[in-house]
This record gives structure tokens, C-alpha cells and sequence, in this order.
């Protein structure tokens, strides 16, 4: 028989009556993270048998990469009668490389005619006899596992850690500010890991999207849609709202643009059905996220404002990016990072004067105006383009509160 994989699933398993509705959601993740290699994905007592058409390094680094998953294995499913597996026991033996070894049985058919303790102690035996190989219980240095299922055995002594967390999905949809940098793609991954579907909103100041559209930005958002599934990325320009802003105080600059970027997150927020707005904020990390800073940026937003990397050192962050490989892309150089820069930025930013300001500058007359100039893309868990259209034509409604667009 072909290798299939077996895939299970750990704090999912924990959710009481939600229990169904994340197997549902990690079983069709699992089928969208292989797609492309035919997948079958079944659920069986507890747990995944998957098979797919890809190489096992192709399967494994996409399984590696759903939510959900607590660990994996390549396994031959044999057929159930004692000497089949006995003989799927020794070949798994005889491949490994090791001295001593612990066969653990487990069986999800409790009608199987012998205990696990039966066959552990028949199979240990076993391999005992024909390897020369010796048995250990409590540091082993090869596993061979045995899953008995009502249809067929899994013989195992590999297991791979998934990444995991929750499946992508169940917990809501977030309007995340993505810039580009080494944080905020780090805190997306973050939230993606307890559930969430980020939706990336990015401002640029250049004419025209196509600069945004090459950069790392999109590249960043492809990688993370090999992790979350499809993705939708959401491109403002700001050149109006830096042109408004130009006779405002200089040493306010910082917030107050932040401002006006929640300010147009909260406005899209329910037309695209998300239910928090989200940053790459670290807590004093710069000038702009001193507590005082973050208070003036939530003041009065009606929106949860959700910070996964706020008490992250940037130490702890860098090796997060590296592990997701998010990290070089973020080096990548991209003129519009940097476009707002203070020299002397205020600590202590005061929540209402930055109210006032938004009020004298008209801001939420700025945030339609560039709302209506902005791009929607969406990609599929390979990164390819799936759409790209003006914001306005995909959602019309935008700064209204109507129907939850389709993605
Ligand atoms: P990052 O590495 O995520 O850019 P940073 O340490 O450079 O973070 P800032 O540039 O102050 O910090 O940005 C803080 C947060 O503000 C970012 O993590 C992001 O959530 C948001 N942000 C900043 N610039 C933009 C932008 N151009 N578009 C969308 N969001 C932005
Ligand atoms: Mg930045």
C-alpha cells in the first residue's frame, strides 16, 4: 500500500461542544494546505489519515505549516491480522538505526482481540528475538508505534511536531496593519496560530499601487498564505492625507497617522466582517509604542485592538521571523517604509489633542477619500493571484455598514 499520513490534533481536541466544528475547519485547512497533490483527507477515531500525491518533503513542509496540527507521521497502512503486523513491526525495526527501542501500541478499536499490552509484549518480543535490538521503557532510542484502527493498522517509528495552535478560521477575521518590516508579519503568523484570518492592510505613499504590488510587502504576504490559507491584501495610498496633513505639528505627526491608519481599518472593519483591528506594535520598543503612545492610538476606537507582539523583545521577534521565513524578505529594501519619520517624536502623546487634531485636519473625510482610492488583491495558499481590483468595486459598501464581503 502507499504511505498515507497520520495527523493528529491536540488542543483541538479540547473544545468541548466547539470540538466538531475545529475538526471541520483543520480537516478542510489540511485539504487546502495540500492542494495541488489530490488530497483525501479522512477523519478516523480521533485523528487524520491523509494521502496526497506529493513527494514526503513536499507533503511534510506543507503539514508543517497548518495550524492545528500537533505532530505527523508517514506511516504504511497494513491490515490487521497479527502476523501482518508483526512483520510491519521488524521491517521498521531493521530500517532504524538504533540499539534499544519500545514498541507502544494503541488501539482506537477496543475490539481488536488483543490488548495493547498484549501487543506490546508479543511484539517487543519480536523484535527482541530477530534484531538483537534491546528493549527500553523509558528512554528509548527508536519508538515503533502501532495505531489499530477498525479498517487497517499504522506502523510508525517517525513523528514530525506541526506548528500547533488553532486551526486558521476559527477565531474571526482581524484588519491587520501590515507594513512591510520585520513585526507586523510576525504578528500575523501570531494570530493566524491562535485562529485568526488576517486581513493585510497595507498604506503606501507612491502614485501608484505597483510599487507596493512588487515589493516585499506582497512577498510577505505570500509566505503567509502558506500558513493561513487564502489571503487578502488591502493597499491605501496616503499622498492625500500627507498633503492635508502638511501644516500639522510636526512632533505629532507619528500618532497622528496612526491614527488615521485605525481610523480607515475601523471604517473597512464591517463590511469585511472582521471584529478587531491588529499591529506588529512591541510595548517601548520606538517612541511610538511608549504606553502612552498605544492609549492615544485605541482612544475611542470601537474596535478590540489586538498587539501578539507587545511584550516580544525584538531578539525574540527576529527568530520568530527567521523560523517563518518572513525575515530576509523584511530586509528587502522598500522606499515607502519609512515615509512618515519624526526627528523628535513626542513619548507622552496625549489622546486628546490627537482628537482635536483629527477633527481640525477632517480626518474622516480623508479616510473616504482614500478608501475609494485603494486596491484589494487576494491570493491562494501558493501565492498565486486570485483577484485584484479597485477596493471600491469589490466592496462599494465599504464605509458602510453592509453585507460581510466575500473574500
Ligand atoms: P514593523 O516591523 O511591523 O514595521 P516597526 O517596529 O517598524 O514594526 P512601526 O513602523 O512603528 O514599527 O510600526 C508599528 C506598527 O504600525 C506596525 O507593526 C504595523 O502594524 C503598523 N504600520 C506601520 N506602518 C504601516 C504601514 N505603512 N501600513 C500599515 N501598517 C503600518
Ligand atoms: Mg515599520
Amino acid at each position: 500500500m502507499a504511505p498515507a499520513y497520520v495527523v493528529h490534533y491536540s488542543e483541538v481536541a479540547l473544545k468541548g461542544k466547539n470540538r466538531p466544528e475545529f475538526v471541520r475547519v483543520l480537516r478542510r485547512n489540511i485539504a487546502r494546505s495540500l492542494s495541488g497533490l489530490a488530497p483525501e483527507v479522512e477523519l478516523r477515531e480521533g485523528r487524520f489519515v491523509v494521502n496526497a500525491a506529493g513527494t514526503t518533503q513536499e507533503v511534510t513542509a506543507r503539514l508543517r505549516r497548518t495550524f492545528g496540527i500537533a505532530w505527523f507521521s508517514e506511516v504504511t497502512p497494513v491490515g490487521l491480522d497479527f502476523g501482518t503486523i508483526r512483520r510491519a513491526v521488524l521491517d521498521a525495526a531493521r530500517t532504524s538505526s538504533g540499539r534499544t527501542f519500545k514498541v507502544e501500541p494503541r488501539r482506537s478499536d477496543k475490539g481488536y482481540p488483543l490488548t495493547s499490552r498484549d501487543l506490546a509484549v508479543r511484539l517487543g518480543a519480536a523484535v527482541q528475538e530477530e534484531t538483537g535490538m534491546k528493549v527500553d521503557l523509558t528512554n528509548p532510542e527508536v519508538v515503533i508505534r502501532v495505531d489499530v484502527t477498525k479498517s487497517n493498522a499504522f506502523v510508525y517509528s517517525n513523528k514530525t511536531p506541526g506548528p500547533g495552535g488553532l486551526p486558521v478560521g476559527t477565531a474571526g477575521r482581524v484588519l491587520h496593519l501590515f507594513s512591510g518590516g520585520i513585526d507586523s508579519p510576525v504578528a500575523a503568523w501570531l494570530l493566524m496560530k491562535r485562529g485568526c484570518v488576517p486581513v493585510y492592510l497595507h498604506f503606501y505613499l507612491a502614485p501608484t499601487p505597483r510599487n507596493a504590488l512588487d515589493s516585499k510587502v506582497t512577498k510577505q504576504v505570500k509566505v503567509l498564505s502558506s500558513y493561513g490559507g487564502k489571503s487578502t491584501l488591502i493597499l491605501i495610498p496616503f499622498a492625500e492625507y500627507q498633503l492635508a496633513t502638511a501644516e500639522g505639528p510636526g512632533d505629532l505627526e507619528p500618532s497622528l497617522f496612526r491614527r488615521f491608519m485605525r481610523m480607515t481599518a475601523e471604517a473597512l472593519a464591517p463590511a469585511l466582517g472582521a471584529v478587531a483591528v491588529s499591529t506588529g506594535d512591541s510595548l517601548s520598543q520606538a517612541a511610538s509604542q511608549t504606553l502612552w503612545n498605544l492609549a492615544s492610538f485605541d482612544h475611542g476606537s470601537s474596535l478590540p485592538i489586538l498587539r501578539p507582539l507587545l511584550a516580544y523583545d525584538k531578539d525574540e521577534i527576529i527568530g520568530m521571523a527567521r523560523r517563518i521565513s518572513t525575515y530576509d524578505l523584511s530586509l528587502e529594501e522598500y522606499k515607502d517604509c519609512c515615509a512618515i519619520i519624526t526627528r523628535h517624536p513626542r513619548t507622552r502623546v496625549k489622546s486628546d489633542l490627537v482628537d482635536e487634531y483629527v477633527r481640525r485636519l477632517r480626518l474622516p473625510e480623508l479616510v473616504q477619500t482614500v478608501l475609494d482610492q485603494g486596491t484589494l488583491v487576494s491570493y491562494n495558499p501558493v501565492g498565486d493571484v486570485l483577484k485584484s481590483s479597485n477596493l471600491a468595486e469589490s466592496m462599494p459598501r465599504a464605509c458602510a455598514v453592509g453585507p460581510k464581503a466575500d473574500l
